[in-house]
């Protein structure tokens, strides 16, 4: 397909501002973009142009309106059709990309090779497969409990037998697991470095999901790449124990930090005591230069699958972020982070035709991402305009 499109405001993901003029796009990729207009374009005057969103953190096998995580389909007949439907429901709120970060059965996997092939509509998915967790431990009925270090590359070594696209890692503890407590620390630095070094090797990254402010050091000493919720919890409970020292660990291994903060947390905004909290250690973080991508951990209950446009002015609330800040961190800042900074995130010549199209100005008011006048994504028009 070649869809030209004159006359646009163009935020290419990274520069303070917009520039003016056209995009060419042949194929599944941007050909072209310059001041002039192109002859037989359409004139797309008074819309603006940004990268199409990334979602780093989604479980697309997760029905998020399940409460108990042993009462999710597995039935592949009825299983499939719900991911393919969500996968849909993303790509019309202009999601482009998502990281996948664990599910028991491979699943994803097939819906992101479907999705790649052009068979169903859906955003670019990279896997984990399986987590790496402890026995008993954080979503151990996904099947991927190791008991030991040997144990957990036998687990790594079969996720990438299967074909995954990184490996991820319970570095602690989680709320949806029971018996498992978020505070507790499930694997020492040591082994989470042997698992960084065979995943490295296999030219893997590693998502730690980390809750505890323990798990969350021994991850960033080990050298994962993204910190999944970093939620600093401590004996006194959630959010209390930030620690500077571990901060500037995170940011000496150039580690992200992927906060999953969803729509929901919007809750949360009438408790001034933990607005206080939350935004303070947030400041604290990035005045060491901890560097933040966007994420809403979709699937478990009450986060849709299409909810990152409603998660990213809460992001921006809790992060204090501006709204370029935001979005940096839902396109070429997350593409990095994920992997694909040479592929999407940024409207640049070579990199996949992924873009919205939006009637208003999202460097100054992220609301305008609700209605995305066009969507396209790795070339194909997913919505009309
Ligand atoms: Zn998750």
């Amino acid at each position: 397909m070649t869809l030209n499109l004159n006359h646009l405001r163009i935020w290419n993901g990274f520069d303070d501002d917009y520039q003016f003029g056209h995009i060419a796009i042949v194929g599944d990729c941007i050909k072209e973009i310059a001041e002039s207009a192109i002859l037989n374009g359409r004139d797309c005057a008074g819309l603006t142009a940004i990268p199409g969103l990334i979602d780093a953190h989604v479980h697309m096998v997760l029905d998020p309106c399940i409460r108990n995580p042993f009462d999710h389909i597995t039935d592949l007949e009825k299983l499939m059709p719900a991911m393919v439907e969500r996968a849909l429901a993303m790509v019309n709120a202009g999601i482009t990309t998502a990281r996948d970060l664990g599910g028991g059965n491979w699943h994803e996997l097939a819906l992101r090779d479907a999705i790649a092939r052009g068979d169903v509509p859906g955003p670019r998915l990279i896997c984990s497969g399986q987590p790496i967790t402890s026995v008993g431990g954080h979503c151990h009925f996904w099947g991927g409990e190791a008991a030991d270090l040997s144990a957990a590359l036998d687990i790594l070594e079969k996720q990438i037998e299967k074909g995954v696209d990184l490996i991820k890692i319970m570095a602690t503890g989680g709320n949806i697991t029971p018996g498992s407590r978020p505070v507790e620390a499930q694997f020492d630095t040591n082994t989470l470095s042997a698992i960084v070094a065979r995943a490295k090797s296999h030219g893997r990254h590693v998502a730690a999901h980390c809750h505890g402010v323990e798990g969350i050091h021994n991850a960033a000493k080990a050298g994962v790449t993204t910190i999944e919720h970093c939620s600093w919890v401590g004996k006194q409970g959630w959010g209390l124990a930030y620690d500077d020292a571990v901060a500037q660990s995170i940011v000496e291994q150039k580690t992200w930090v992927s906060p999953t903060i969803n729509a929901g947390w919007q809750r949360f905004k009438s408790d001034q005591k933990r607005v206080d909290l939350v935004q303070s250690n947030y400041r604290k973080m990035r005045a060491h230069g901890v560097q933040l991508i966007a994420s809403t951990d979709a699937g478990i209950p009450n986060v849709f699958h299409h909810h990152l446009v409603k998660a990213l002015p809460v992001f921006q609330f809790f992060a204090e972020l501006t709204p370029r800040e935001t979005l940096l961190a839902a396109t070429s800042s997350s593409a990095e982070a994920i992997g694909l900074g040479e592929i999407t995130g940024q409207l640049s010549c070579g990199y996949a035709a992924d873009l919205l199209l939006l009637d208003g100005d999202p460097l100054n008011d992220l609301s305008v991402l609700e209605n995305p006048v066009g969507i396209i994504v790795n070339g194909r028009l997913i919505k009309e305009f």
